[in-house]
């Protein structure tokens, strides 16, 4: 113990003369200025106090205030120059890793340490697959997730001085949870004389009362911000502009004014027109105060003209209008001061569409593409970095972004911003027990904090490209927190994991608990996927599906995907369903997609004999194998090639490449928990994900032994889906647990029909086996049930038995001679020996898992 000690006790000095030396440095020197400049600089004194008598501290502040990057080195700095340093052990966790990542960048720069690898000593991030830390880390960025991973290996956090809880007010699962993880620490450590540990949560909006009443009433310190004046507008007040200024009929006063205000003249450009009238905004010398008068825009426009109206009924709001949003950037960027331009999209194919088409523009072209830079959460960290660099002169910075660039990250130079007014969240849907990205508007919350980005350095715009009516009658105030509007599976998962007692219990002591019915569903899924046993007793099988970040479902079909050496397929079926399938379907082409569909499954694909009639009836294979095509044609003939595919065979481009992305993030999550081995080269940054894509479905890899398998492969995706299974035999009806019965007439074409209780239900017309009179197997899985003119199973495969009686579960079959197990009907059907063996085989799969 004395040993330990003194080595702490020689490391703290050591840490402080440190400090102390590099106090003399100039860079050092000039950091320490600007950051003295920050609106938090000013609470320094006061959050290290309260720190003193308080466990738990709430610091809020405007984004860019200082939060982030400076309450943690207050901590630091204190520790080090008071001699504790070599005690110190502060983490801070970020709901997304780009912004781990970078912060941690930013304040190892700040602190001047030494280059090579100035981060991953005295200051290290570490998120999922990649990590920059040593022996020597006093301050670690990391995401909630990791931090939660921690929590698994030491319940306590020993030696963890300070945890910092970063924006706790985006209110994200994890955020939530680790809050109830470090309520319960809190209380526990208060009766104990252990060292202590200190709690701080950072928070951006105004409601932090709600986390000082949930943590005892714990004091609240707010930086008083410092932003300038933003202008507002929306799309009507776009558009009016367009009108106005293009029609000759407007009333005279109006373009007197017009005119008046557009001191620059018309501007002679390659858009004409449309941009001649966009430049009334004003030339750039007096941007704010004089051109754009948001008076002259709101009272003069009251009623709107004939042709807004027209434009605004038909305008869509539900698209992006690229048109529109190339003219503005470009107008901006011709006729606005300095600035860089910030555009919030919703997800990353908009991103590279938008830069696309400004790459190819006349403005954006040549040495200006180079500062056009897309930013979202996959976005390499060295590229990353250059949003927040100046570009050169006669350079304008255009940024186009994610939701990222709305809190967690702060560039300076931002003066404009368009903002899409939408984002990408995670959604539920209880139809396919799956949680998908979906895109859906923002929260005004969200709108303002957008449009506050644009005013950091000065006054500046921001451009809506929605309505107002939209902002203030359609779109909620406050986005609802993840807790209350998601399942509960992955959490439970967690409490399980964790140890942290009964799932409802410890859920109820949220900040805002989660409904009672949401609680019970997600413990019984659990029951039913085999995560769960006995009294909320983690299985084998739980275990490892608690440790992979993926919904239960589509975890337990990538376990068994790679156990039993069919990952590729299996990687690419469940990216499809967790995304969507890529088939679309052109105005009156259905006829010619079903043909497309025939063609593609009738195909072989590499000579090798993988399509016989059985794999004909299953719209997941169908998908795998279009897949499969698109890639072997992208990475032999090229991106062309692969859209003229696409093209051909009513593919969306886009959809398959969401799916390669899916299929590389799902490889990496189960090389994360030592399924799997990926290429060290990946993780080290130097593997391209397309390669690693390529990697993952080689033929040779142990994990693709039985690739060709397709029964297999059906068998595998029976264990993801189960019980969503429905007979289609004549004369049994499968009671499974979605109580679909077969109805006791063929439909006109002789194909099956059921009944769910209340309605018809019938195969999806999209479905290649909608049409299928006679199939080869009595059950089909399926992916969900939905309700339009009628109730269709949507995406299903034709399955045998024996997938059934080895990966699902329980099924009661209505027979002659009255109900019957599965393994019952078998034994009825001559494949009694089977039965038997399959159930062997069921065991010794649960025997793997444990031994995994
Ligand atoms: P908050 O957490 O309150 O939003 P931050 O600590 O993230 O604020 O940022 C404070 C300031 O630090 C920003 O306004 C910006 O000036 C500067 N800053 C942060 N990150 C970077 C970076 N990577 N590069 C340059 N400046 C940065
Ligand atoms: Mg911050």
């Amino acid at each position: 113990v004395d040993r330990k000690k003194y080595a702490k006790d020689a490391e703290s000095s050591y840490l402080r003369q440190e400090q102390e030396s590099k106090r003399k440095l100039k860079k050092y020197k000039e950091m320490l200025c600007s950051r003295a400049a920050l609106p938090i600089a000013g609470l320094k004194v006061d959050i290290l106090q309260m720190l003193k008598e308080n466990d738990v501290l709430v610091v809020c502040g405007e984004t860019g205030s200082g939060k982030t990057t400076q309450v943690p080195q207050f901590i630091l700095d204190d520790m080090i120059e008071s001699g504790h340093g070599g005690n110190c052990n502060i983490i801070c966790t970020q709901p997304r890793r780009i912004a781990a990542i970078s912060v941690a960048e930013r304040v190892a720069d700040e602190r001047c340490e030494p280059s090579p690898g100035a981060v991953g000593s005295l200051v290290g991030y570490q998120v999922r697959l990649d990590s920059a830390r040593n022996e020597k880390t006093k301050l670690l960025f990391c995401t909630t997730g990791i931090l939660l991973r921690k929590l698994a290996g030491d319940r306590s956090l020993s030696g963890i001085t300070h945890v910092i809880v970063d924006e706790v007010h985006e209110r994200s699962l994890l955020g939530d949870f680790l809050l109830i993880v470090l309520k319960n620490l809190i209380e526990k450590q208060s009766s104990q004389d252990t060292p202590k540990l200190k709690v701080i949560l950072m928070s951006a909006t105004v409601d932090s009362n709600l986390f000082s009443r949930y943590f005892g009433q714990c004091p609240v310190l707010t930086a008083q911000g410092r932003t300038h004046p933003v202008t507002n507008y929306f799309l009507e007040d776009i558009y009016e502009y367009i009108n106005y200024n293009l029609a000759s009929d407007a009333p005279a006063a109006l373009r007197y004014e017009t005119s008046a205000i557009d001191k620059s003249g018309p501007v002679d450009n390659h858009r004409g027109k449309k941009n001649l009238v966009l430049s009334a905004w004003g030339d750039d010398s007096q941007l704010s105060e004089d051109c754009i008068n948001p008076h002259y825009i709101s009272t003069s426009y009251q009623t709107y003209s004939e042709q807004t109206q027209k434009n605004l009924k038909r305008l869509n709001e539900e698209i992006i209008d690229y048109d529109l949003l190339e003219d503005l950037i470009c107008y901006v960027d011709e006729t606005c001061g300095e600035g860089a331009i910030l555009i919030f999209l919703p997800g990353v194919s908009e991103i590279y569409m938008l830069l696309d088409r400004l790459v190819a523009s006349y403005r954006f072209g040549g040495p200006s593409s180079d500062w056009v830079l897309p930013l979202h959460s996959s976005i390499a960290s060295k590229d990353q970095k250059k949003v927040f660099l100046w570009p050169p002169d006669n350079i304008r910075k255009v940024i186009i972004a994610t939701n990222i660039a709305e809190t967690s990250l702060t560039i300076d130079d931002v003066v404009y911003v368009i903002d899409c007014g939408k984002h990408k969240e995670n959604r539920y849907n209880p139809q396919k027990k799956l949680t998908s990205m979906v895109e859906d508007w923002i929260s005004q919350a969200n709108a303002r904090q957008r449009r506050g980005r644009a005013g950091r350095v000065k006054p500046g715009i921001c451009f809506c490209l929605y309505t107002r009516h939209r902002f203030e009658k359609l779109m909620r105030p406050y986005q609802v927190p993840e807790m209350l509007r998601m399942p509960l599976v992955e959490l439970s998962l967690q409490i399980k994991l964790l140890s942290l007692g009964h799932i409802k219990p410890f859920l109820s002591k949220a900040l805002e608990p989660p409904r009672e019915e949401a609680m019970t569903s997600a413990i019984s899924l659990l029951y039913e996927v085999g995560a769960l046993e006995g009294d909320e007793q983690l299985t084998p099988l739980g275990h490892h599906l608690a440790k992979l970040p993926v919904d239960v479902l589509i975890g337990k079909m990538l376990l068994y995907g790679a156990i039993f050496g069919c990952l590729s397929p299996i990687l690419s079926i469940s990216a499809f369903l967790s995304y969507k399938s890529p088939f679309v379907y052109p105005k009156d082409e259905k006829q010619n997609v079903e043909r497309a569909k025939l063609a593609l499954l009738a195909d072989k694909i590499d000579g090798s004999n993988d399509s016989n009639y059985n794999d004909r009836l299953s719209d997941h294979l169908l998908m795998m194998v279009a897949y499969k095509k698109w890639e072997k044609i992208l990475s032999e003939r090229g991106f062309k090639a692969a859209q003229q595919f696409c093209a051909t065979y009513f593919l969306s481009s886009s959809v398959m490449h969401m799916i390669r992305d899916m299929r590389t993030q799902f490889g990496t999550l189960l090389a994360d928990i030592g399924l799997i081995s990926i290429p060290k080269s990946y993780q080290a940054g130097r593997m391209k994900k397309e390669n690693l894509d390529s990697w993952l479905s080689e033929k040779s890899q142990p994990f693709n032994m039985y690739s060709h398998h397709s029964s297999l492969v059906k068998a595998i995706l029976c264990a993801g889906l189960y019980p969503n299974v429905a007979a289609t035999e004549h004369g049994i009806t499968a009671a499974t647990l979605n109580g679909l019965k077969q109805s006791s007439r063929p439909g006109k074409k002789g194909h099956p029909i059921w009944y769910d209780g209340r309605r018809e239900v019938h195969i999806h017309p999209s479905s290649v086996n909608c049409n299928v009179k006679a199939f080869p197997h009595p059950f089909l899985v399926f992916l969900e049930k939905v309700e339009t003119n009628k109730v269709f199973l949507r995406d299903t495969t034709i399955i045998s038995p024996f997938s059934i009686l080895l990966f699902g579960g329980a099924i009661n079959i209505q027979h002659q001679t009255g109900l019957l197990t599965i393994d019952g009907w078998l034994k009825l059907t001559a494949s009694a020996q089977y039965a038997v063996l399959f159930k062997e085989l069921r065991s010794t799969l649960h025997a793997l898992l444990k031994e995994l």
